[in-house]
């Protein structure tokens, strides 16, 4: 069996900011998976990084 774990730190990164819940800003598209666009539609973008 070399069946894996599916890096449970990159699948399970935080995508929420600790301070304001809000969903951080993902590396690149491919980030944007449903459950993170589920949880920008519940929480909105992190407000505590200013937009470059
Ligand atoms: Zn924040």
């Amino acid at each position: 069996m070399l069946e894996l774990p599916e890096e449970p730190d990159q699948a399970e990164a935080p995508l929420t900011c600790v301070r304001c819940q809000g969903v951080l800003p993902a590396p690149g598209r491919e980030a944007y998976t449903c459950a993170r666009v589920h949880l920008i539609l519940a929480r909105g973008f992190c407000a505590c990084r200013p937009a470059r």
